[in-house]
């Protein structure tokens, strides 16, 4: 797809990569970075050369969720730039590699941060950059969504009503900003047990998010013990299970991107 607008020059750091794919959720805990990791390596899976920069500084997931050897990003002094670390091929950049910790910023501080550390990494040619985007869509959001020219959005949600209303104010965002949301997930939608499938927090509001704002796909994620094992075990479970459902459901994903 065609790039959008997006304020003032491409950064250097960013003019070798093909597709820059944001995962959004407008809250925490709904899925993204599970949904982010996930996409990243059923992209890098299919052959693309993919990287993952976790924006979320506040609450980095990607230490936990992948588990390259090397746990720190690596400086070139002279070119004052930042070398991403690797899993399985796939670069990574997350302020939980810095090794500062958490952070205690406010918002512009944070942003800063954010444009440094994507802005001046090495990412190298790249097919799909994927964006773990900080939840909601405050300034920070906006931000970075100003800096980077995003050639498609993703959106994480879960399936209550409330979500909803969320995933509107999401969607608004980007199309503000003409960015595509080429698809919505919804996570944590049912579990089996007992040969029956549960639908714990109701059904319905997905395909309203479709019908009402023209996104073109809709994915269902189950509640799966499997993939919650996986994120804190630092194998994604595409990775460890790649001919399981939920494998199935990120190649879906993978090809509307
Ligand atoms: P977010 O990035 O939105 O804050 P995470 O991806 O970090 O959310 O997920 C929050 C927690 O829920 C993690 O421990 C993750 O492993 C778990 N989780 C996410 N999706 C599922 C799922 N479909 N089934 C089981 N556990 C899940």
């Amino acid at each position: 797809p065609a790039r959008p607008m997006y304020a003032g020059q491409l950064p250097k750091g960013l003019q070798t990569i093909s597709n820059i794919v944001a995962v959004s959720s407008c809250k925490g805990g709904v899925g993204k970075s599970t949904v982010a990791v996930n996409l990243a390596y059923t992209l890098a899976g299919m052959g693309a050369r993919v990287g993952i920069f976790d924006a979320d500084v506040y609450g980095p997931s990607l230490p936990t969720m992948v588990s390259p050897e090397n746990r720190l990003l690596e400086m070139n002094p002279e070119k004052r730039t930042i070398i991403p670390t690797e899993y399985m091929g796939v670069k990574l950049v997350s302020f939980g590699f810095a090794g500062q910790g958490r952070a205690i910023m406010r918002g512009p501080m944070v942003s800063g941060v954010i444009d440094q550390l994507l802005t001046t990494t090495e990412w190298g040619e790249l097919d799909y950059l994927v964006i773990d985007m900080p939840p909601g869509t405050g300034d920070i959001q906006l931000t970075l969504c100003q800096v980077v020219p995003l050639t498609a959005a993703v959106i994480v949600t879960t399936p209550q009503k409330l979500a909803f209303i969320d995933v509107a104010k999401g969607v608004r965002m980007f199309s503000k900003l003409k960015v595509p949301c080429v698809a919505v997930v919804e996570n944590m939608c049912h579990f089996d047990a007992d040969g029956k499938r549960y639908y714990p927090f109701g059904r319905g509001s997905g395909s309203q998010v479709v019908q009402q704002f023209g996104i073109p796909h809709l994915f269902d994620l189950p509640i799966r013990p499997a993939l919650s094992a996986s994120g804190d075990s630092g194998v994604p479970e595409v990775v460890a299970d790649p001919q399981g459902e939920v494998a199935r459901t990120f190649q879906e994903l993978g090809v509307c991107i």
